[in-house]
């Protein structure tokens, strides 16, 4: 059964078994990482370590070889439906990952007049960029419209209905979030196609999805997917741009003559092969049945509001799924120091406004955040001591 399987899975992550009293709950800040990506680490840097691209001998050849059978790993991850094609292109995360599609691309695709769809109360990193691009569009004469991103307040969802309403033949772009980093809302992305067309350029902030749940390009029709590494169980400084490139210009971010993060690379194909066979279909069964064991125990303390997804709360409408984050505020005690108690009972939780736009919530809030390590018993361990404070 699940429970077996997730047993054996949080095992492997010395971390998470080296202390039995702490719970981490802030994976959608960072993931743990499994024995097999701190083995994969340590193999790379002790046996083949060297520059990619360059030299004749085996360690510079192994590296070179990481690096391409990376992004293979890559594409088949992403379920790539013409891998011949597609373009795989390393960053240090989400964030350079978005602005490299911001300021190497996005200005090759549009002229005077286009407009693009800009999701304000999604994760600054996916706003600031398309921004700084049109304001340097601006500059040299080529004016382009944002159009905000519709959402539904309730649910923390996009509004796909008002997007159809909203865009048109001028819309070439579409920056959209996979699933929300504060609301944990899964945002349907798959009907922003059917809303904008056959034409324009989607491109998904999947920070949040990749490692989380299955990620298929055969079933997204998406033009570009960016994630980071570490929040996909790898190390930091590690994250890829995967580019349809059936769309627009070529993706050919400028200038790639430096170093790339070989280790970090080496990280990322071991977290990749683990999070394969470990499944991310039963990872996402996992942590979204713990997130709702949490929902379900925090509707009923009467000091606690919970942000976003509401619809599925109030009537367990199938339509809003909450993968696994929930956040959420206490009516009296403010977030950092309900942070503060948490953590003297051994809970690391994130508290603050999690970088979230200029459209997003006005006053701070607690983010609880799940990865497969987590188990039901912390849940519900963190729901004895929330009751106690209620
Ligand atoms: N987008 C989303 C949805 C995120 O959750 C995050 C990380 N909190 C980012 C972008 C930025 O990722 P990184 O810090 O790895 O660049």
């Amino acid at each position: 059964g699940l429970r077996e399987w997730q047993h054996a899975l949080r095992a492997q992550f010395p971390i998470i078994t080296g202390h039995p009293d702490l719970a981490y709950l802030d994976s959608a800040a960072t993931a743990q990482k499994p024995q097999a990506v701190l083995d994969a680490v340590r193999t790379y840097l002790t046996t083949s370590n060297a520059n990619a691209g360059r030299g004749t001998y085996p360690w510079a050849n192994r590296t070179t070889a990481l690096v391409e059978q990376t992004r293979d790993r890559v594409r088949r991850f992403l379920g790539d439906p013409d891998p011949e094609r597609s373009a795989v292109h390393f960053t240090s995360g989400t964030t350079e990952g978005l602005r490299t599609v911001a300021r190497d691309w996005l200005p090759g695709l549009l002229a005077d007049g286009d407009e693009i769809v800009v999701p304000m109360a999604d994760h600054q990193a996916n706003i600031a960029p398309w921004l700084e691009t049109r304001r340097e569009l601006a500059r040299q004469g080529v004016d382009v419209r944002v159009v905000p991103m519709p959402y539904q307040r309730a649910s923390g969802d996009y509004d796909h209905t008002a997007l159809a309403d909203v865009v048109g033949p001028r819309t070439r772009f579409v920056a959209a979030t996979h699933v929300h980093h504060v609301y944990g809302a899964n945002m349907n992305v798959h009907r922003i196609r059917q809303a904008v067309g056959p034409e324009a350029v989607i491109c998904l902030d999947a920070a949040q999805s990749v490692g989380h749940l299955p990620v298929s390009m055969t079933e997204l029709d998406v033009d570009f997917v960016v994630f980071s590494g570490h929040k996909a169980l790898a190390l930091p400084g590690s994250g890829a741009v995967w580019a349809r490139q059936t769309r627009g210009p070529a993706f050919t971010p400028g200038g790639w003559s430096g170093t790339p993060n070989t280790v970090g690379i080496a990280s990322l194909t071991s977290a990749l092969a683990w999070l394969d066979a470990a499944g991310t279909d039963r990872i996402e069964r996992w942590t979204t049945a713990l997130a709702s064991r949490f929902t379900e125990g925090l509707r009923h303390l009467d000091a606690y509001e919970i942000l976003g997804c509401q619809t599925s709360l109030a009537a367990g409408s199938p339509a809003q799924q909450r993968q696994g984050i929930v956040t959420f505020r206490h009516r009296d005690i403010g977030s950092g120091d309900l942070g503060f108690i948490l953590f003297s009972h051994g809970f690391m939780v994130r508290s603050d406004h999690h970088c979230q736009g200029d459209a997003g919530e006005k006053s701070e809030s607690v983010r609880v955040s799940l990865h497969v390590y987590n188990t039901a018993e912390e849940i519900d361990r963190l729901l004895a001591v929330l009751a106690t404070l209620g």
